[in-house]
């Protein structure tokens, strides 16, 4: 199985690569503008028609091909708008500077090496340790350039891992809980995320001004910071849970969510606080990176059907009744249960086909705990960071 990440760092360009970006949006544009005009989209009929148009910018062919794969995609996406939205659709010429490479570029040394123009030029732009860890030695597939940061994206052979338990996650809008097969329960703690997001919601919420350019750039702005802020706690959690997916050999159960956004939409008799808490869940990131971080190990990732993962017992499987603010109380077991430890133990339960026993998993030593289910401990990890409490 093929498995692919990619990795980002920021940087500072140069006039050189400016231009070239100026230029590589140019000539995606011309092929947008031709493709438009004779009604194509096919990688190989744009080609046909607009590689020679392209000969007019003094960059090295190598963009020539990448240009009209985007300019393809474009258009791609563009018909699909058309029949969706009919002439509403916005015209889809290129305004933000970005450039793909796939068949020019080395990494050398510390330094990843970019052909300029068509005499064999180049330039140069310096990698950080960690963008050169994460290459490690490979061959990278691709290159993505914007005005300040640099993405290249890596593919490795892996071979999937034969799985001897598993892990359950329930995820909410302040916490992960995660469920061992060996009996072990841990949270991590979003509920920094939530106050970030929370934060700039109000911020840009304050904006009175009448301007659109100005506000565009200042929600840009707060848009930026949350992404970046909230990114590295999420890369946290994940990065935590797959570690010790790969260290236990388990793989990973997750929920199946969806249609979480016609959940919360206007008109569905929420408040506007509540609807905007929880449409800023990051749920679909969360569940990205495990993902991605899962398959680059070799670890099996399996969804599970939502279906009564938060209300019925995960003991007896019977229903369960709501007791204080985080707790269900089963009246067939006659036990008190933190909400998501029961949640994440369901979807840990439908993963492998099992039910817990009231002195925990199955397969877990009887001597551990007894009789009480609230009594298992429970490990808070903050982030990365795992303490108990
Ligand atoms: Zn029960």
């Amino acid at each position: 199985m093929q498995a692919v990440k990619a990795v980002r760092q920021n940087y500072r360009p140069t006039e050189e690569i400016l231009s070239l970006l100026e230029d590589f949006r140019c000539m995606v544009n011309d092929c947008v503008r031709i493709g438009l005009r004779e009604n194509l989209t096919s990688m190989k009929s744009l080609s046909i028609r607009a590689y020679h148009q392209l000969s007019a910018y003094d960059v090295p062919t190598c963009y020539r091909l990448t240009a009209i794969s985007r300019a393809a995609g474009i258009l791609r996406n563009y018909r699909r708008e058309l029949k969706k939205m009919g002439q509403s659709a916005r015209v889809p010429y290129v305004t933000r500077l970005s450039l793909t490479d796939c068949y020019g570029f080395r990494v050398t040394h510390r330094l990843v090496r970019l052909p300029i123009r068509r005499r064999g030029e180049y330039t140069f732009i310096v990698l950080n340790d960690h963008t050169l860890r994460t290459i490690g030695g490979r061959t990278p597939r691709s290159l993505t350039l914007t005005a300040d940061s640099l993405s290249i994206s890596l593919s490795k052979e892996i071979a999937e891992i034969e799985p001897v338990g598993a892990i359950g996650i329930d995820r909410n809008l302040d916490y992960v809980t995660t469920a061992d097969s060996d009996g072990s329960i841990l949270r991590h703690d979003l509920v920094r995320a939530t106050k970030i997001k929370a934060r700039c919601r109000e911020t840009k919420s304050r904006f009175r001004r009448n301007d659109a350019r100005i506000r565009g750039r200042v929600y840009g702005k707060y848009g930026r910071i949350q992404r970046n802020r909230v990114g590295s706690i999420l890369h946290n959690v994940s990065a935590s849970i797959v570690r010790r997916a790969k260290e236990k050999r388990f793989r990973i159960v997750m929920e199946e969510i969806r249609g979480i956004r016609k959940l919360y939409r206007k008109g569905n008799g929420q408040s506007n606080d509540y609807r905007a808490r929880l449409n800023s869940w990051s749920f679909y990131e969360l569940q990205r990176q495990i993902e991605y971080k899962a398959r680059w190990e070799g670890i099996p990732v399996a969804y599970v059907a939502a279906r009564g993962t938060s209300v019925n017992c995960s003991i007896c499987g019977s229903r369960t009744y709501p007791n204080g603010l985080r707790t269900l109380h089963c009246l067939k077991c006659d036990i008190s249960i933190d909400r998501d430890v029961n949640a994440a133990r369901n979807i840990l339960a439908k993963g492998r086909g099992v039910r817990f026993t009231p002195d925990g998993p199955p397969e877990a030593r009887k001597e551990a705990v007894k009789g009480n289910e609230t009594m298992t401990p429970i490990l808070r990890a903050d982030g990365g960071k795992v303490t108990q409490g």
